[in-house]
């Protein structure tokens, strides 16, 4: 299978506002757009978008994991743009209706059908830098996925920046793509420096996230990571492991930590990322002020792989569901 991200389905679901209204759904070739030079995605970054997976599993039957949080996730990523969007009921179906269409694309499990929801201003007029775009395009591409972890699942060399930011205060809960651009650099240099694969933000000392993936550190029957305080996503991914973790017998603590406290912790416990493209990758170092220090013996330690696993299960269909986070496909 092709990397992850570039190779997507033959059709996709679209939506167009313009004259205060949405034209409905609609499923169209993937094709690329005709844009005026003008479009105001283009200049002011009016857009934001959403990550999640569709299954088929042993048995054949399809579902959605957990659609409502990303929809949800949407209207207040576009809430936070005032960018046009369209209804939650609409939005739903949009997603199962990309999904239905597309039905015979997609993998088996452990491959998946990742869905890409974007929604983008498209007004035509370059003076409008501060006013919200009057017409926009919603869209759900779908891509199907294989292993993410054909090739094993090897821990991750992550810097820890005390100083960069990944996003504004206001902004970090907002899935756009402003957020991206403005970590780019910093990822970029770490990996260059320090052969690091991710930054974990930390500004002013605190904990965050990195780029893409939400981070928790295990140690002593802990789970910790930073409340949603709107300067990180709320990752579904996070929520989940949040969830089966307690479930597990963790004590499950979302409090602010401050860099001296992860390193401290750190060489006794276990490290992780959390998003839906990987589910839950290990960190198996932290580069700090140009010193490394090693997560637990430096591999996936038994809580990571315990919660990653059941997770999956449930992805899978391989395991019960108690907290309906399957949505069985409904178009
Ligand atoms: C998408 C994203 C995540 C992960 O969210 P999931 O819902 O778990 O996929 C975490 N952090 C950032 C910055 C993201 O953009």
């Amino acid at each position: 299978m092709a990397a992850f991200g570039t190779e997507f389905t033959d059709k996709m679901v679209i939506n167009h506002y313009a004259d205060g209204q949405w034209s409905g759904l609609d499923v169209v070739p993937v094709e690329p757009f005709r844009l005026h030079p003008a479009t105001h995605v283009l200049h002011y970054a009016s857009e934001c978008f959403e990550g999640l997976k569709a299954y088929r599993t042993a048995e054949g039957n399809i579902h959605l994991f957990r659609p409502d949080r990303h929809v949800a996730r949407l209207l207040n990523s576009a809430a936070q743009l005032l960018l046009p969007v369209p209804d939650e009921a609409t939005l739903v179906s949009s997603l199962h209706r990309a999904v239905a269409e597309v039905k015979d694309q997609i993998p088996a499990y452990p491959g998946s059908l990742y869905l890409r929801p974007t929604l983008f201003g498209t007004e035509e007029d370059i003076g409008a830098a501060a006013r919200p775009t009057q017409k926009a395009i919603y869209y759900v591409l779908t891509s199907p996925v294989g292993d993410y972890f054909a090739g094993g699942l090897k821990p991750l060399r992550v810097k820890v920046d005390h100083e960069a930011q990944r996003s504004t205060p206001e902004f970090g809960a907002v899935k756009t793509g402003g957020n991206y651009a403005a970590a780019m650099r910093q990822v970029v240099r770490a990996r260059e420096e320090l052969g690091a694969d991710q930054v974990l933000f930390a500004p002013g000392g605190i904990v965050q996230e990195t780029g893409a993936a939400n981070f928790v550190l295990i140690e002593n029957g802990e789970l910790l990571t930073k409340p949603l305080d709107g300067s990180i996503l709320p990752g579904v991914t996070r929520d989940s492991i949040l969830t089966l973790a307690a479930e597990a017998g963790l004590k499950v603590t979302e409090r602010d930590f401050n860099v001296t406290e992860l390193l401290e912790r750190a060489p006794n416990g276990e490290a992780a990322l959390t998003g839906t493209a990987a589910v839950l990758t290990p960190v198996g170092e932290l580069v700090h002020n140009g010193v490394t220090t090693q997560v637990g013996n430096g591999e996936m330690g038994p809580w990571s792989s315990k919660l990653r696993d059941q997770l999956c299960s449930i992805q899978s269909g391989t395991a019960d569901d108690p907290h309906g986070w399957r949505v069985a496909l409904n178009a």
